[in-house]
């Protein structure tokens, strides 16, 4: 049966107990509600839960005995351990969380100056199947729920001390893929109670799911990058195949429409540089002209390889010569400084190196993010 619950709301499954991070504010007033509490009692606890880190019931003074009671009856945190952890020596910061079913995910954290950037997955694996990406070639194995989404930033800003200031949906799986549970989970890092970033700070990396893009302002507003790594549909049913179903003149319009009415709104443009594949001269030109009229922004991010891919990154110096026709042509074009290079802080190098070093199999390995110079 199809369920009526917007994102977000509660969903009481007798006999089970109802895990705190799943809910955002409004799914914590209805719950306690359930448990004969106020509406008020709910904010308090998913104040308790998100801003102070508290797990204990009866630390939580501001809610009765009955209440507390209720609570240890009825429901649980949904923390997820952390399995392996490796900082870096430039501070990016990474760690791999225990998911039920001996799933995993990883979550990055890369420092930048007074800012600090949570990288999140949203599934394990995804189906999409872009040519280039680690994570496409494993296939999909799951969606995360919104619980295991937040418990991301919820470890990294209470178990691992990370003042995080940004949170880019850019790790493992397709956000538009998951829908409800992901944006319960933005609605929760953006709430005053919890995390309080603001909607310029939460971004969603998405590679177009078009129906999906055009619902997400009726539930959430968050900042948007699109991974477009082509000019031409053409090219582009190949690099990433949901442009099949959404082509070019369906994306670009919603994306236009995703930041209208906001003039301090762009779209950041994620484009991975593929030797001899989309990084001429012709293609700078015709991506110049795809462009035209949208406020861009055009993230060059050199190709990660993993093994048995067919690509490989363009030279620096294509790079740079790509950049600046961009520049050249007034869009904002940067290309990515690799971070976290001795820990394998990019695109579809974790698993090998998780797995020498701890000598444990990821049964489901997590594409590190390639995240922007320009969310950082
Ligand atoms: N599914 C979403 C978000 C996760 S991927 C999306 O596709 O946008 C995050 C970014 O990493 C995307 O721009 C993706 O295209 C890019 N990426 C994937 N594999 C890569 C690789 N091997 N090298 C460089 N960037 C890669
Ligand atoms: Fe999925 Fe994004 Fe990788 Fe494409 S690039 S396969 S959408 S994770």
């Amino acid at each position: 049966m199809v369920s009526a619950n917007a994102p977000g709301e509660l969903r009481l499954i007798p006999e089970q107990k109802t895990n705190l991070l799943d809910l955002d504010r409004k799914g914590m007033e209805s719950f306690v509600q359930t448990l004969g509490g106020k509406a008020y009692h709910g904010r308090n606890l998913f104040k308790w839960i998100h801003k102070h880190g508290l797990t204990d019931f009866d630390a939580m003074t501001d809610l009765s005995k009955k209440l507390r009671a209720g609570l240890q009856e009825k429901a649980s945190f949904g923390i997820p351990e952390v399995v392996y952890e490796q900082p870096s020596r430039d501070g990016t910061h990474k760690w791999v969380l225990e998911l039920s079913c001996n799933n995993r995910v990883e979550s990055v954290f890369i420092p930048d100056g007074d800012r600090g950037t949570l990288c999140v997955s949203s599934q394990v694996g995804c189906s999409l199947d872009c040519s280039f990406c680690s994570t496409g070639k494993q296939g999909y194995n799951r969606n995360l729920s919104a619980g295991e989404i937040i418990a991301q930033l919820w470890v990294a800003v209470h178990r691992m001390d990370k003042r995080v200031t940004n949170v880019v949906f850019m790790g493992m799986g397709e956000p538009l893929a998951n829908f409800d549970p992901v944006v319960t989970a933005m609605n929760s890092m953006q709430d005053d109670l919890a995390y309080m970033l603001s909607k310029y700070r939460v971004t969603l990396s998405t590679s177009g799911i078009v129906p999906a893009l055009k619902r997400l302002r009726e539930f959430t507003d968050v900042s948007l990058a699109v991974s477009l790594h082509a000019p031409s549909n053409e090219l582009r049913d190949q690099l990433v195949p949901i442009n099949r179903k959404y082509p070019l003149e369906e994306l670009i319009p919603a994306c236009r429409d995703f930041i209208r009415g906001d003039k301090r709104r762009k779209i950041t443009w994620e484009y991975v540089m593929l030797d001899g594949v989309n990084d001429t001269d012709a293609h700078a030109k015709s991506l110049i002209r795809l462009l035209e009229g949208t406020p861009s922004k055009l993230n060059l991010i050199p190709f990660n390889p993993f093994p048995g891919t067919e690509y490989r990154s363009s030279s620096p110096e294509r790079i740079e010569a790509f950049r600046q026709r961009m520049m050249k042509a007034g869009i904002m074009a940067m290309t990515r400084k690799t971070r976290g290079d001795d820990i394998d802080a990019a695109c579809g190098q974790l698993v090998g190196r998780v797995k020498d070093r701890s000598r444990r199999l990821l049964r489901q390995s997590i594409n590190v993010a390639t995240v922007p110079e320009s969310l950082l």
